[in-house]
């Protein structure tokens, strides 16, 4: 278990090891992939994960519909659309109906906050829209608001946008990235999410990832140890209420529970990721997950080896690795 705020910034290097994954995988019929129109998004969120690369910022309609058909060709069924924000892409009715055409069904990763335009969730849901993961970092409107970069009628958005799609009968996964403006709230947060959509949503608590273009942003420097025991408290009190609950980017140990169920960065389950620069290329999550965490050397003998997803080499140069404390 982790020790409570006692761990000294690491000053030698740790010694890391990296889970090897093959770099390729058949596309089946029960594969997901990753599909990114930009990332292009009317969010301004300080921790923004986005590589903030310009030829990445908003591909082309014609090169979108390119890669609906390439997907189609490789077998792929089904993609979860994300950005950036997808909703704001010119060309999203485009792109969805084009998947629809090539038989493709599809989930969305969104900031939610287009799903309030009337009507919006309703044509959604006719173009094939199946389940949805929605950021909200905050109940509290002023933390929602600068955790988000939004005003107050951008986060009045993204309720009403949720509101939406429940009511359009999406399955709602909503999305909480841990920061320092927010992790003591995460029991109001369940209450007050139950409270409004009862307890068919899903949430899910993530760990925050410093590689992006926000990476640097104070809010988000944090260590495991500083949030166990709000995670804890959150994971049990889910439970009590039999409400579904995911972590990402959490060893196991962070929260002291081998059983606890990891989604890394793939929250519906995607299997490939689409090239996002050339558009036809598919790589596994698990191996793209593997290049991007490590383990200490003691992990090799922790039962929870096998789910885990480790931590980010930047976490673990930082903060070391003496905190990871193998299940036997
Ligand atoms: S494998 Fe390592 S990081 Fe993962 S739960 Fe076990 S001790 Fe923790």
């Amino acid at each position: 278990m982790l020790g409570k705020m006692t761990l000294p910034v690491h000053q030698s290097r740790p010694r890391l090891m990296r889970r090897r994954t093959p770099p390729t995988l058949p596309v089946t019929a029960r594969s997901i992939s990753l599909f990114r129109l930009g990332e292009a998004c009317n969010n301004h969120c300080p921790m923004c994960s986005n590589s903030g690369r310009p030829e990445a910022w908003l591909t082309p309609q014609d090169e979108l519909l390119k890669r609906v058909d390439w997907l189609a060709a490789q077998g792929m069924k089904r993609v979860v659309v994300t950005g950036g924000e997808p909703t704001s892409h010119p060309a999203f009715w485009s792109v969805v109906k084009r998947l629809g055409e090539r038989g493709l069904v599809w989930d969305i990763n969104s900031n939610g906050r287009t799903f309030a335009q009337i009507g919006f969730a309703d044509r959604a849901v006719d173009e094939g829209l199946q389940r949805a993961i929605i950021s909200l970092h905050s109940h509290i409107p002023e933390v929602s608001q600068e955790i988000s970069g939004v005003t107050a009628k951008g986060h009045g958005e993204i309720i009403a946008g949720i509101d939406a799609l429940v009511g359009a009968g999406v399955p709602v996964m909503l999305n909480l990235v841990l920061t320092t403006l927010n992790h003591r709230h995460l029991r109001d947060y369940l209450n007050w999410t139950v409270a409004r959509w009862g307890h068919e949503i899903e949430l899910k608590v993530c760990f925050p990832t410093t590689v992006g273009r926000g990476g640097g942003w104070p809010g988000i420097e944090l260590r495991y140890a500083d949030v166990q025991d709000e995670v804890r408290a959150f994971v049990e009190d889910c439970e009590a209420i039999n409400l579904t609950w995911h972590l990402e980017s959490f060893p196991p140990c962070a929260i002291d529970d081998p059983r606890a169920r990891n989604m890394s960065r793939s929250g519906f389950g995607e299997t490939h990721y689409l090239d996002d620069l050339t558009g036809d290329r598919l790589y596994p999550i698990a191996h793209i997950e593997a290049e991007l965490g490590c383990y200490a050397e003691t992990c090799r003998t922790c039962q929870a080896f096998g789910t885990c997803p480790g931590v980010s080499e930047a976490y673990a140069r930082r903060w070391g690795t003496e905190e990871f404390k193998p299940f036997r």
